[in-house]
């Protein structure tokens, strides 16, 4: 079951509160190329991205988010804008004022210049993420603790403890690593903490950090956010691919229908296939989800005979079965309605079907 978490608002958007975990991604520009930025900003946001994170490395481009986000705003987008702090506090006082949330990193930033920024974004409405990297732990924390899901987690103590003191409960917190095991570690363990010690329960932000390209980044991706959001963990993803980010979003949100969280396509369910299979499994497989992708109210099963599908369709909706050689039987639900049909009109057959029983429209 998903923790219930308090509700971060940041800006248009909310994070926690048993809000849609919100998917989000970062820009690869320098804030200083205000056009690119823009530009980015916009394909991310047209992919179906809920939140853009901006690196800010210095005041200088700090100063630049006042223009961005005007620019990004006068397009008519409107989803949330975050800048991402390392070491500078100038430069996330500056950005406090342009955009609806800012992340800090406890390992870099100093804990003397915190308090007064947890006042500014409290004034300002603004959200903060506490973002531990298993990477850039503080040297004394990394003395105390090594650098462990156990260190991660007491860095972001450390940063809570300042935000209590200003109740101050705007956070969303992140702890990650690149490689999935440190990363869900340290976030069971930080939810641990928080139930333990009586603290609200925060939402927080799940990615691992330098999970790759291609398959690689995509399976330790998977690994690390899939397993914490199963458990209930997680408001908000970021998948880091070593890609251009907006091919971040699609593996996003197959991750979240993977967890049973979002629904933006139909649910497929299609067996391996073996020697009892009656037709070409992946090229219908294919076929099947290029028709009916858009029911994202169902789920279709594509099993390749009718021995052993049936019942392993796992309660799909419908379910296209192969009958006999070049023979399919369609079915709905635990019940065959058309049998032995020619595979040639099976899907044109699979279609009425579905607009018989007046599923087509949701
Ligand atoms: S459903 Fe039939 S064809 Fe598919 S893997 Fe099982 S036994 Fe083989």
């Amino acid at each position: 079951m998903r923790e219930k978490t308090i509700a971060v608002n940041v800006g248009s958007a909310v994070i926690g509160g048993g809000a849609n975990v919100l998917v989000q991604s970062m820009t690869t520009t320098s804030p200083k190329d205000i056009e690119g930025s823009v530009k980015q900003i916009a394909e991310l946001a047209s992919a179906g991205c809920e939140l853009v994170r901006i690196t800010v490395p210095t005041l200088a481009d700090a100063e630049k988010l006042k223009e961005i986000s005007e620019k990004v705003r006068a397009a008519g987008i409107k989803i949330p804008l975050s800048a991402d702090i390392h070491f500078q506090p100038r430069a996330a006082f500056e950005a406090l004022k342009w955009v609806e949330k800012v992340r800090v990193n406890p390992g870099n930033f100093g804990n003397e210049a915190f308090p007064q920024f947890v006042k500014e974004a409290k004034k300002l409405g603004r959200a903060i993420r506490i973002g531990v990297n298993h990477g850039s732990l503080s040297s004394r924390i990394l003395e105390k603790y090594g650098n462990t899901p156990l260190g991660m987690v007491e860095s972001a103590m450390e940063f809570l403890t300042m935000c209590e003191a200003e109740n101050f409960d705007q956070i969303i917190f992140s702890l990650k690593a690149s490689r999935p095991r440190e990363m869900v570690e340290a976030n069971r363990l930080m939810a641990e903490r928080l139930r333990e010690g009586g603290h609200k329960s925060y939402p927080f932000h799940l990615g691992v950090t330098e999970a790759g390209e291609g398959e690689d980044g995509r399976i330790k991706s998977a690994v690390g956010i899939g397993s914490l959001l199963i458990d209930g963990i997680g408001d908000t993803i970021r998948v880091s691919l070593t890609e251009n980010p907006v091919n971040e979003i699609p593996v996003a949100y197959a991750l979240l229908q993977a967890a049973g969280l979002r629904k933006t396509k139909a649910d497929f369910i299609s067996c391996p296939g073996c020697g009892r299979t009656l037709f070409d499994l992946q090229s219908t497989t294919i076929e099947v989800k290029k028709r009916f992708s858009h029911l994202k109210h169902l789920s279709i099963a594509v099993m390749g005979c009718i021995v052993n599908g049936p019942g392993e369709m796992a309660g799909a909706d419908f379910g296209y079965v192969g009958a006999a050689e070049g023979k399919v039987t369609l079915y709905a639900g635990e019940e065959p309605v058309r049998k032995n049909i020619p595979q040639a009109d099976a899907l044109d057959a699979l279609e009425n079907l579905i607009k018989e029983r007046g599923k087509w429209n949701g």
